[in-house]
């Protein structure tokens, strides 16, 4: 059968030998069972297949993409022929997964962020080992007091610890994307701060960073009645950014306004 990579969903197909062993060889995923993202033609499935895994299910959109996945794989991977973002993902499997995906670029923090609001206080997955443009994981890892640090540092620091392990230049897929692409490793943070509701971190990071430049003066006043006695508690200026604050300042943050409205 033959490929018409589409545009609509993200398709770019990673044919670079080196980087597809080097995906796989992240963690020992021999005997462990393994969820694939968007595996399109199989060329990561195949990788992942050398390693001898317990077994593989894959999320694969689009239709053609599965049958060709089937005919090429029959039995020795499990296709799930729906949207990733419409799966409950804890469902999948009892055991803990070893997740791969090169993301779709357009929903790739989408489904990031589902997964970590999704998380309750078990993890479905061991490892996530994920490729985004190299622009959205350097805001991924960003560390506070940089201009990248934002939301999606935040959201992920609060229940993932995550490691850059390469870089990848736009030659090693087909067709070519425009923009060069990391890849991330991510495990689950054994203790992580507890919340009522993820929606008020989402809340409150939303408001502070929609203002990124502004003093702190400003998001607090729209998040909290009492501002001053707030920032007197955890002792904040308020002349500082958005940006200055670490990650661990904004979950009490989020706390604090969650303990005022009980
Ligand atoms: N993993 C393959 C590779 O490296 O060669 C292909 C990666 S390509 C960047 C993204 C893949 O995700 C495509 O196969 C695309 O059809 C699939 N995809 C796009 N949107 C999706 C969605 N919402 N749910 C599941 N798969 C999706």
């Amino acid at each position: 059968m033959k490929i018409k990579a589409k545009k609509s969903l993200g398709q770019n197909f990673l044919i670079d030998r080196d980087v597809l062993e080097k995906i796989v060889s992240i963690t020992d995923i021999t005997n462990k069972e393994i969820l694939e993202i968007g595996p399109g033609s199989g060329n990561l499935t195949n990788f992942i297949l050398k390693k001898n895994p317990k077994k593989i299910y894959v999320i694969e959109k689009d239709d053609n993409l599965s049958l060709l996945l089937k005919e090429k794989f029959n039995d020795k991977i499990e296709i799930i022929n729906d949207d990733v973002l419409k799966i409950s993902e804890d469902k999948i499997s009892n055991q803990k997964l070893t997740v791969f995906g090169n993301l779709p670029y357009n929903i790739s923090t989408e489904i990031l962020s589902k997964w970590i609001i999704n998380i309750g206080t078990n993890f479905w997955f061991e490892n996530l080992v994920l490729m985004f443009q190299k622009e959205v994981a350097d805001r991924i890892i960003a560390n506070y007091n940089n201009s990248k640090y934002g939301r999606l540092s935040i959201l992920t620091n609060w229940k993932l610890n995550v490691k850059k392990i390469i870089d990848i230049k736009p030659q090693s897929f087909t067709p070519r994307p425009k923009i060069d692409s990391s890849l991330l490793l991510f495990t689950p943070k054994k203790n992580f701060f507890k919340l009522k509701n993820a929606n008020n971190l989402e809340m409150i990071t939303r408001i502070f960073f929609s203002q990124r430049r502004k003093m702190l003066k400003k998001p607090f006043n729209q998040v909290f009645h009492n501002a001053k006695v707030v920032a007197k508690k955890f002792n904040i200026d308020l002349n500082l950014r958005p940006q200055n604050l670490e990650p661990e300042m904004y979950f009490k943050l989020v706390k604090e306004y969650e303990d005022l409205r009980d």
